[in-house]
């Protein structure tokens, strides 16, 4: 039987995430897209509708469930995921013994959040599976079909969940029931908001005490303090193209904040969080970093000459 994919959020990650899922699911698959962003949705439709058939624009998201067997979102922040699953309730309720609407939530947001949309699908009358499942990687594994998933889920939905998510991804890592995977992706990022400005700090005393940056980049990526900041991400690298795309800096600010919360509730100590979260809120509030990718930190220290 042909599959009915819902896709909403076709920002950054849900655009690429969502045409590999076009182009790799089975043509005679359908693909119900939505964004409150009307030119994401022209664009897909321009890119793939035509030559890929099968795409379809929703009108709204309550269409989106109606249409659709299984429903991913990538979405930024709680709000607009809690404002999301509150349309979706109004969708039709499903019919008694036809097969249950999974839910797939990729957006980073926090758990409580997602546990509290989660049951609201699951015990609405749509009688919905609920999955949390964050992803990393970034734009550009989210483009290659790269990402790594990490999902929260009851274990008898992983087959079907993974079968899915390797079409826009390299690994899916369960890590426990729902909730989970935003646990794990919570303590990810936290680590990545340190690493990052470490990454910077290194970079920037290095070149001022007279090394080449080149020659820095690379015996640290051959060192101990190697990482996917210094490695993938390096703030010299990415300084060539003004530190425009990747991860923006007020994605990471939020991705700290949630993390810096979930440690709050839980009483884990974090020693560098909050000097971290200033770090952030002073580089967005800078007129020539705010927007640009989070390794932009660098320009903020004083290291991108060129500013
Ligand atoms: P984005 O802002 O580029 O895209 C979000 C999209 O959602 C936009 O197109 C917006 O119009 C749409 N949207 C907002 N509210 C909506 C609603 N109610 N209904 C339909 N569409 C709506 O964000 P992004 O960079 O794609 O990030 C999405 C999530 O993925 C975030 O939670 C982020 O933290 C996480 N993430 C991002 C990256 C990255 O590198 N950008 C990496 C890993 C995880």
């Amino acid at each position: 039987r042909d599959a009915t994919w819902g896709f909403v959020g076709l920002g950054q990650m849900g655009y690429p995430m969502a045409r590999n899922l076009r182009v790799k699911a089975p043509a005679n698959d359908t693909l119900v897209i939505f964004d409150v962003n009307k030119d994401a949705t022209k664009r897909f439709v321009d890119e793939l509708g035509v030559t890929s058939g099968n795409v379809v624009v929703a009108g709204g998201l309550e269409e989106v469930v109606d249409r659709s067997g299984t429903i991913l979102t990538m979405l930024p922040e709680p709000r607009h995921v809690k404002s999301a699953f509150n349309s979706f309730l109004n969708a039709s309720s499903s019919p008694a013994g036809k097969e249950q609407k999974l839910f797939i939530d990729c957006s980073t947001i926090d758990i409580s959040t997602s546990l509290f949309v989660g049951k609201s699908v699951c015990e609405s009358s749509l009688n919905g599976r609920f999955v949390d499942a964050p992803v990393s990687g970034g734009t550009v594994g989210a483009a290659a079909g790269t990402l790594t998933f990490m999902v929260g889920s009851e274990p008898a939905l992983l087959p079907r969940i993974t079968r899915l998510l390797s079409l826009m991804g390299s690994r899916v890592i369960h890590c426990g029931p729902p909730g989970a995977g935003l646990a794990g992706k919570l303590s990810n990022n936290y680590l990545l908001s340190i690493s990052n400005i470490a990454t910077a700090e290194a970079m920037n005393l290095g070149v001022k005490l007279g090394l080449d940056s080149k020659v820095l980049k690379d015996l640290i990526n051959v060192s101990s303090g190697r990482c996917w900041s210094s490695e993938i991400n390096n703030p010299v690298d990415t300084a060539q193209r003004e530190f425009k795309g990747g991860f923006g800096v007020s994605l990471m600010k939020k991705d700290l904040k949630l993390a810096i919360r979930a440690a709050e509730e839980t009483g884990a100590k974090l020693a560098m969080g909050e000097r971290a979260r200033e770090v952030y809120e002073a580089v967005e509030g800078t007129e020539e970093c705010k927007g640009r990718d989070f390794s932009v930190v660098y320009r903020w220290l004083g290291g991108d000459q060129r500013k």
